[in-house]
């Protein structure tokens, strides 16, 4: 049994398939002056070949998922194959060294990947692999090398490879790729963003998983522990699949209720949100039962882009967001660039510590420009259904009060140019930072609502990097000082009444679920995955038994105590879902 990162959840049992997708092995051999121009015209063939490859695989994403905002990963594979530095970088080295294209390509590419190596930025890193991924497959075709295409299969196999590109993922039929495992990948990668969409099970992380198996082996993958059982025994073979039918009756079985309201048996109602990053996901958002977006993260709209979306742009994406999820309420974050978030030509500043620095709500006041851009496409789209605003990161009072300004300046504008919009549009503020959840009283008198994000809020209130996997074990949501947070919180805003919701990944934990419940949250907003099940445990309860069971878990000291006792709690009364 190998250990990694469980980044789509499910049990899939089935052959491997050894991807060998690690790099071409690169000769070089120097050329006679006269062949360097046909040397110059082998490697145009291959970036044309490349390039009709991608657009068909985007082809078969937008077909495969009827999607848009997730084929612009190959959108960007297009534009690196584009890239007018790398391909004249590349004919200068066969001109001037008078070398087969390949090297030159390797020697470019070694080049951008120590470039890359100096950033720290886990993002940016993404987009070096997605360099490596457009050069790999370039090489492959100077090479002449077959590829193998992911949906080419005539069988069900998982998928064991060093790496996947986006692309790989986006080919993997869902029945014939049935799941997949990767020696490299993180939880925000492209990839794992792209399982999650499939709904395909896949473990990532697992480091040198490629050098275990091969082709044809039997494999169990278990997305949602994040194992990988290489050759199993007949006796965990047979658990496994007893697990995999446990999975999917618990699914069939949830997904019949989805239209239900997540409402407790003595009919107390919690309104169920779903975070979204691409408008393709609305479909998907809907069928698993939201009833609202409560989380949608703009700094998404940036991902990869050389120019900056203008305030058309902004408004005809949210426009479709108000239209497309009508009756329900979507809540817009204003940008969260920065930090360990989605960095782009429009934030590079070089900073020790970004997660501390010019992020989010901080770098939205400072640019005002784009600010107010964001806020006028905002609220003209929120004539065509019901729309919410939202700040991320707000430290304190005085960050909201100069937010809700610039706001009333650019409501103004709009009215004297006799613009239609909701004039009442809500206003609310996330609670990501220590210093708002303990000043919440203070901020529950100028907001409209509150958002509790758990991912951040965790991170900044018990001091640990929330990428760094050296202290991921600090990670602990059901940490006693953040139960006090979350209560502080809670209480604040009801005594102002005004509505709390959470849009950590907290809110989608089945474990938590009890506990938010009886501290008073008013809105859960999760992964859509998560939301029958949290639909179900919410269902399945009286009110009062959450609230015995939030105070209860408040009366101890650690984190691991409290878990222990809400492991025990949940797992005896929904044995199904833990
Ligand atoms: C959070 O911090 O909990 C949150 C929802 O925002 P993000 O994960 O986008 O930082
Ligand atoms: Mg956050």
């Amino acid at each position: 049994m190998v250990k990694g990162v469980g980044v789509s959840p499910g049990i899939s049992i089935g052959k491997a398939f050894l991807l060998d997708r690690r790099k071409v092995k690169v000769e070089r051999f120097t050329i006679s002056s006269s062949m360097v121009e046909s040397e110059i015209s082998r490697f145009m063939e291959a970036l044309e070949k490349s390039r009709a490859q991608l657009s068909q695989v985007k082809e078969k994403l937008v077909q495969n998922l009827g999607d848009q905002g997730h084929s612009r990963i190959v959108d960007v594979h297009i534009l690196i194959l584009e890239d007018e530095t790398l391909i004249n970088e590349a004919i200068k080295i066969v001109k001037e060294e008078r070398v087969n294209a390949e090297w030159a390509l390797r020697k470019v590419l070694t080049y951008f990947a120590k470039v890359f190596d100096q950033i720290e930025d886990p993002y940016m890193k993404e987009r070096r692999s997605d360099i490596e991924h457009v050069g790999q497959l370039i090489l492959r075709n100077l090479v002449g090398e077959q590829i193998k295409n992911l949906d080419e299969f005539s069988e069900d196999v998982i998928i064991i490879a060093h790496d996947l590109s986006p692309a790989d993922t986006a080919q993997m039929h869902k029945g014939r790729v049935i799941g997949f495992a990767t020696d490299l990948g993180a939880r925000t990668s492209h990839t794992a963003i792209t399982a999650r969409a499939l709904e395909i099970p896949a473990v990532v992380g697992l480091e040198n998983i490629c050098s275990y198996v091969k082709t044809g082996d039997p494999v169990i993958i278990d997305g949602t522990d994040g194992v990988v059982i290489l050759k199993p025994t007949p006796e965990i073979f047979r658990e496994y699949l007893e697990k995999q039918r446990r999975f999917k009756y618990v699914i069939q079985e949830l997904l019949k209720h989805t239209d239900q309201p997540a409402e407790t048996v003595d009919k107390y109602k919690i309104e169920i949100m779903a975070n979204i990053e691409f408008l393709d996901e609305i479909p998907h958002v809907l069928s698993r039962g939201a009833e609202g977006i409560g989380l949608y993260r703009t700094e998404f709209f940036y991902m990869n882009t050389d120019k900056l979306p203008t305030e058309e742009d902004h408004f005809r994406i949210y426009k479709r967001l108000a239209e497309q999820i009508s009756p329900y309420p979507a809540t817009i974050r204003t940008l969260d660039l920065g930090g360990d978030k989605i960095q782009s030509k429009l934030h590079v500043t070089d900073e020790q510590n970004p997660v501390l620095g010019l992020r989010a709500i901080r770098f939205s006041l400072k640019h005002l420009d784009l600010f107010r851009l964001q806020l006028r496409a905002i609220l003209q789209a929120s004539a065509y259904g019901k729309l919410r605003i939202m700040y991320p990161m707000i430290s304190g009072i005085e960050e909201l009060r100069q937010a809700n300004f610039i706001l009333a300046e650019v409501k103004e504008e709009l009215l004297s140019e006799g613009v239609y919009f909701d004039e009442n549009i809500p206003v609310g503020v996330m609670i990501e930072i220590p210093s708002a959840s303990i000043t919440a009283d203070l901020l529950a008198k100028e907001a409209d609502f509150f958002s509790i994000g758990t991912n951040d809020l965790i991170q900044y209130s018990i001091a640990i990097d929330r990428s760094n996997e050296h202290v991921a074990y600090l990670y602990e949501p059901l940490h006693p000082a953040l139960l006090r947070l979350i209560k502080f919180t809670v209480e604040a805003a009801h005594n102002e009444g005004i509505p709390v919701g959470m849009c950590g990944e907290m809110a989608g934990d089945p474990l938590s679920a009890l506990i938010l419940l009886g501290l008073g949250l008013d809105e859960f907003s999760m992964n859509p995955a998560g939301i029958p099940t949290i639909k179900q445990i919410i269902r399945s309860v009286r009110l009062e038994q959450s609230t015995e069971l939030a105070y209860k878990a408040m009366t101890f000291s650690t984190a691991r105590e409290v878990e222990a006792f809400v492991y025990g709690e949940m797992s005896s009364k929904f044995p199904e879902f833990f």
